[in-house]
Formats: structure tokens, C-alpha cells, sequence
């Protein structure tokens, strides 16, 4: 049977048809996946951990106790980004700090899809403690996009986006600070949608800035986001952030948008986005009409103070959420140190990477005594509009609309000099986070080859009426995800992309790579 499937085409809705109706074992399709991933993990190097031989025992396990072990989700294949921790699979964060970092607890988020029964692959690279837009602050290796692998996969789950593309996993989890899983989504063809925060428990997530953090799904279709969505929201006792949905979250159906009114923020498009994608775009809203929406500009005037408040607030939240890697209690510590202090120093700066060391400086300086409040707190008070402009949007509109990201994926290298160029690539999602709103991205076409991600922002918990909508879209878009692996770059490019971090982690007195898959 595995011989039919096309891991590159095949969904979480199909597969689970096709196990259920007893036409493929949970063993044959894990083994889809594992091939899949030994055909092309070489080029792509989406996986920092491939738990192969785990996988390939839990499925055949789940085939063997049918009757037990008939999990809602029972079977599907699932890569997780490697900044949730699982219990015996070590959890890096794709940092050095953590390199061998054995968890004894797993996240709730996680948690929930193994007790439905999901079949792990392993866990995602990203950009060192999500902290990036191409997942080349990864301390372990670049991943590239199989769209064109001279290109960045978007960030910070570039790996789970890349994994789900190329077709090394049915569905993945990310995590979405300020557009890690709404941007790499866009930027692979995929879907990859934000939850309303608290929607889905953080217990577990390597805290990256709480106050915006949030997991969520990484998918080859709406359906599939919405499947796998269900099975991981809900009130946490480990998470005092986490509430109970007021709702189910419903498989969406329908191919109609009648009666729905959608905002375009005029600001968003003045924002630099690239011809192509806004030609996407402009299609994609064309589209919303002809299914029965109607679509009105709006504004929302305080746009271009997302990004600068989002830098103070999210280095302030990490400065202080990362003080705990010190070399007492996890992961790395540096050798021969003569004291406590020197011990710390030399922990952490060997530990981090360069990003994550401006991020925690940035964090430290604006929460400092004396301009707490010229920084952090007017930081906070921005937030406080930015929040208070989709409010009042929402108030005339049942969604809003633009590109996910400005660009389509950029090669490689091209930006890891200028970080400002880099932040610029969720000039359109960070304001999500910042309102806490749910939100997701679907793919809408090509720019160049390469492809154009169309996103939608709902209010709090409006969840379903958001993938209601995206998947009434996406049926008449017809996207269909097969992207070809090519490499743009004479091979030599992405030879030296792959060298500069084996350079950077050899300059930095990096410790050995992370070792083999943990015991379990
Ligand atoms: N790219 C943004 C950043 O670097 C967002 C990252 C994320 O969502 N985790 O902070």
C-alpha cells in the first residue's frame, strides 16, 4: 500500500480515512515518512533529532493494540519544533546551552497528541530559542526550503515548516511569537496558524517572550490545522495563561464567504510589500468577492509601532525568561571555571549564540532601572493601541486580511548581516501577537517559483470562523502543495551557507553537536 502514497501530497485527513478503513497500517505510513526523510534530510536538514526507531516501534505497537490504542489521531506522523520538551528526546532549542538537554517532562501541547495517538518523527530545527525569521540562528545547521534549498525556510520554525513541505512529515507543531509559524508557513506553501493566546497551554514551550508565545499547527491543509488544532487546545492546570475555548473547534466545510465582511489595512500594504506577493494578494481578495465576501479598507493606525514595541518587549520577556540557563541547572557548563561569577560568565557566553546575546542585552538595558519606563513601559503602552486599533477594526469587520509576509523566501545568507532587513519579515504578523488575536496563513500562489502565503486575522477565539473562511478560500485557490527541491545557487552557495555556521560555532568555542537520539 505505502507504494501509492505520495508523502508530498498526502493529508492528515486522507491518512486517517485510509487507517481507519484499514487500506494502510499506522507501521506502513510511519514508513513513508522515515523513507521520505532518508530520500532527502541531506539536502533539506529539517530534523535537529530524528526519532526513527521510536516511530517506527509506536506505530507497529499501535497496529499490534488496535482496540487500546485508538486514539482520535491515532497513527499520523508528527514532527515537533525542538523548543517543546519531550520526555526522553533531549529538547536543544537549537542552542549549544542545551545541546544535550534530556527533558523529564513533556509538554502539554505534546502530551495531548501522544495520548491521541500521534506517531513522532523527531523534533524541528529553528532559529536558537525562536528567536529569528529564517532558522539561520540555529546553532546546529541551516534548513533549507525544498521550494529552492538556496532559500531560507522562514523562521523560527523553519524546520517544521520545511519538514511538512517536503513531505518528511504529515503535520508539524511551531510555536509563533511574533509570525514563527505564520511566516516559514507562508514561505514553504503550507498552512501554519496562531491560536488566540492562551487557546493552547505554553506548559512546556522553552518560554521565549510569554507574554506572546504560543503553539500551534503547521499543515498541508485547513482541515488538517483544524484537526490537529483541537487536540492540543484547552485550560492547563501547569498554565495559568491557558482558558478553557468557549467552543469546539469544528473541521471546517463550506465553500462560500457570504455575508462575511473582510478589512484590508491600507496601512499593511504600504509596508514595502514585493510586487509579486502583493499581486497574489490582490487576487486572493478578488477571490473573497467573487465567493460572496465583501471587502472594505480599514485601519489601523498604529501599525508601524508594532515593530519597535515588539523589540523591547519581546528581548525584555527573554532577557528575563533565559537568566535561567546559567550552568547550575541545565544543559552546557563551561569547563575550569574559578569561581561561581566567572562559571556564569563563561556558561552563558559560550552558550548563546550572537542573537540571542543582543536579544538579552537589548532585553536587560530596557528593564533597567531609570529607563524601565522610557523603554518597557512605553513599549507596553504601544502595545495597548495596537491592540485597541483591531478592536475597533472588528468592530465594522468579521476578519482582516493581508500578505503574511512581504517576501516570498530569500536566499540564504542575504540578510543574516542586517538584522533590522531580517526583522522586517513579520512587519504583518507581529501585530497579531501583540493583540493576542488568533491568526493563520494559507498559501495563494506563486511569486518567482517560489510561494506567496495570504493571511487572515480573526478576533479572540474566533477560530472557527477563521478556518471556516481559510478553508473555503483555499478550495477555490487550489493550491496544491509539490514543491520541486531545487537549489538555485550553484551548489557551492549553500556549501558555504552550511560552512559559515560550522565556522561561526567552531569560532565561538562551540561544544560538540548534540549526541545521538536519547535513551527512551
Ligand atoms: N522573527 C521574530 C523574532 O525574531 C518572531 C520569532 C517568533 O515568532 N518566535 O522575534
Amino acid at each position: 500500500m505505502s507504494g501509492v502514497l505520495d508523502p508530498l501530497r498526502l493529508k492528515a485527513r486522507e491518512a486517517k480515512r485510509l487507517l481507519v478503513d484499514g487500506e494502510v497500517s499506522a507501521a506502513e505510513l510511519t514508513k513513508v515518512y522515515l523513507d521520505q526523510i532518508a530520500a532527502v534530510e541531506e539536502r533539506v536538514h529539517a530534523f535537529i533529532r530524528v526519532t526513527a526507531d521510536n516511530a517506527a516501534k509506536y506505530s507497529t505497537k499501535i497496529d499490534r493494540e488496535m482496540q487500546a490504542m485508538r486514539g482520535p489521531l491515532a497513527g499520523l506522523p508528527l514532527a515537533v519544533k525542538d523548543n517543546m520538551v519531550t520526555e526522553g528526546v533531549t529538547t536543544t532549542c537549537a542552542s549549544r546551552i542545551l545541546h544535550d538537554y534530556a527533558p523529564v517532562y513533556t509538554a502539554t501541547a505534546v502530551r495531548k497528541l501522544w495520548d491521541a495517538h500521534v506517531v513522532m518523527l523527531g523534533k524541528t530545527n529553528l532559529d536558537e530559542f525562536a528567536m529569528g525569521s529564517s532558522t539561520e540562528n540555529s546553532s546546529v545547521q541551516v534548513t533549507g526550503n525544498p521550494w529552492d534549498l538556496a532559500t531560507v525556510p522562514g523562521g523560527s520554525s523553519g524546520g517544521s515548516a520545511a519538514a511538512v513541505a517536503a513531505g518528511e512529515a504529515l503535520w508539524a507543531l511551531g510555536s509563533d511569537t511574533g509570525g514563527s509559524i505564520r511566516q516559514p508557513a507562508a514561505l514553504c506553501g503550507i498552512v501554519g496558524m496562531k491560536p488566540t493566546y492562551g487557546a493552547v497551554s505554553r506548559y512546556g514551550l522553552i518560554a521565549f517572550a510569554s507574554s506572546l508565545d504560543q503553539i500551534g499547527p503547521l499543515t498541508r491543509s485547513v482541515y488538517d490545522c483544524a484537526l490537529l488544532l483541537r487536540h492540543i487546545v484547552g485550560k492547563d492546570p501547569y498554565d495559568a495563561t491557558s482558558v478553557e475555548l468557549p467552543f469546539e473547534v469544528e473541521l471546517p466545510e463550506g465553500d462560500r464567504l457570504d455575508g462575511l465582511t473582510v478589512g484590508i489595512p491600507g496601512e499593511y500594504l504600504a509596508l514595502g510589500i514585493e510586487p509579486g506577493v502583493r499581486a497574489r494578494f490582490d487576487e486572493t481578495v478578488a477571490l473573497v468577492e467573487e465567493l460572496g465576501g465583501r471587502c472594505v479598507e480599514i485601519s489601523l493606525p498604529h501599525t508601524e509601532y508594532g515593530l519597535p514595541a515588539y523589540y523591547i518587549i519581546a528581548p525584555a520577556e527573554a532577557s528575563a525568561n533565559l537568566a535561567r540557563f546559567d550552568g547550575v541547572r541545565y544543559g552546557h557548563r563551561a569547563e575550569g571555571a574559578e569561581d561561581l561569577l566567572e562559571m556564569y560568565e563563561r556558561t552563558r557566553g559560550e552558550g548563546f549564540g550572537a542573537e540571542v546575546k543582543r536579544r538579552i542585552m537589548i532585553g536587560t538595558y530596557a528593564l533597567s532601572a531609570g529607563y524601565y519606563d522610557a523603554y518597557y513601559g512605553r513599549a507596553q503602552r504601544v502595545r495597548t493601541l495596537v491592540r485597541r486599533d483591531f478592536a475597533r477594526a472588528f468592530e465594522g469587520v468579521d476578519l482582516i486580511v493581508s500578505p503574511t509576509s512581504p517576501t516570498v523566501a530569500f536566499r540564504a545568507g542575504s540578510r543574516t548581516d542586517d538584522p533590522l532587513a531580517m526583522y522586517m519579515s513579520d512587519l504583518c504578523t507581529i501585530p497579531v501577537n501583540l493583540a493576542g488575536l488568533p491568526a493563520l496563513s494559507i498559501p495563494c500562489g506563486l511569486s518567482d517559483g517560489l510561494p506567496v502565503g495570504f493571511q487572515l486575522i480573526g478576533p479572540a477565539f474566533s477560530e472557527n470562523r477563521l478556518l471556516k473562511a481559510a478553508h473555503a478560500l483555499e478550495g477555490a485557490l487550489g493550491f496544491e502543495t509539490a514543491p520541486t527541491f531545487r537549489d538555485s545557487a550553484a551548489s557551492s552557495d549553500a556549501a558555504d551557507a552550511a560552512r559559515s555556521v560550522a565556522a561561526r560555532a567552531a569560532a565561538d568555542g562551540a561544544p560538540p553537536a548534540p549526541p545521538g537520539e536519547a535513551s527512551s
